[in-house]
């Protein structure tokens, strides 16, 4: 490799939005073969809103002022969805004490002398919440590629609330280009199994895995690469970093945060998948041109 040829490829790739951050990315790009993919602020655009509130006892309003009391005290784009749709209807956050986050399970604070539990189906079930009667809400909310947010008082469950995030527009053609160039495209989130079914049919991606634990993601990079791949991981969250940190190139979104920007090779920013395919595209020219 030409520190001469390698300078054009950084500029080249540089002028579709991909800055190469370390040094021996775009000569390992040449020989990616598999493209993990974080589904949230990844494929989607990471600003999901609420499409659905459905109360047990028919108070949406109530129920949605209690879910708000929680996320008001949490980061994570869900939280954010749901303040904002209770900020539209005028609706006042209940008062809660002692939020507490848990990671890839949902949120949860004391309410009323009883611990107010706001996230997915798994936890809640675990921690005693019959929620069968909330089925055929939840079924409509992730045929419609939405999240199935379940809220309980104590063991009672109250009601669900869907939430979904819109699919960047260009990232369907992004896939197939990668298909194109005889890469296989893998999507892994924490999000359940029939949202995750659905984004992927929707994105033309045949390979998923979903329920994956934040800190579990960087595993399933790692597995990958001891079958024998040559492994890409893109994604745009803290929770990403470990992952991006274990793949043979990290692509981080540039309007991610900067924990995962520091953890990645290259970083894309247009926000676009687009920049993966061209990244790739760009490499093998460069490498060609080496030998
Ligand atoms: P992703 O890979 O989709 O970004 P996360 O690991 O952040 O997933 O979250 C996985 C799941 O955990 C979410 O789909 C949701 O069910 C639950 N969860 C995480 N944070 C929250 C929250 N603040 N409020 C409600 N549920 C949450
Ligand atoms: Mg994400």
């Amino acid at each position: 490799a030409t520190p001469m040829s390698i300078m054009v490829g950084v500029g080249k790739a540089a002028e579709y939005g991909a800055l190469i951050r370390q040094g021996d990315a775009l000569q390992t790009a040449s020989k990616l073969d598999l493209v993990i993919l974080d589904k949230t602020g990844t494929i989607t655009e990471g600003h999901p809103s609420v499409t659905k509130v459905h109360a047990v006892d028919g108070d949406e309003d109530t129920l949605l002022s209690l879910a708000a009391g929680l996320e008001r005290h949490s980061e994570h784009p869900l939280a954010d969805a749901i303040v904002r749709k209770a900020e539209e209807l005028n609706l006042q956050p209940e008062d809660t004490e002692g939020f507490e986050a848990l990671n890839g399970q949902g949120v949860r604070a004391r309410s009323q002398g009883e611990v107010l539990r706001l996230g997915n189906r798994r936890w809640l079930e675990s921690e005693g919440v019959a929620l069968t009667q909330l089925d055929d809400a939840a079924q409509t909310i992730i045929d419609d590629a939405g999240t199935p947010l379940f809220l309980a008082l104590g063991d009672k469950a109250l009601g669900v609330i869907g939430v979904a995030d819109a699919i960047k527009e260009d990232s369907r053609d992004a896939i197939a280009r990668l298909h194109d160039a005889g890469v296989r495209v893998m999507m892994v989130t924490g999000d359940i199994e029939g949202t995750a079914r659905a984004i992927a049919a929707q994105t033309g991606i045949d390979e998923f895995r979903a329920e994956v634990m934040p800190e579990d993601k960087a595993e399933v990079v790692s597995a990958m690469r001891g079958k024998g791949y040559t492994v890409a991981m893109v994604g745009d969250g803290i929770n990403d970093a470990p992952a991006l940190a274990a793949a043979d190139v990290g692509f981080a979104i540039g309007t991610g945060t900067d924990v995962a920007i520091e953890s990645a090779g290259i970083t894309l920013m247009r926000g676009s998948l687009h920049g993966v395919p061209d990244a790739i595209e760009v490499s093998r020219a460069t490498v060609r041109n080496i030998h």
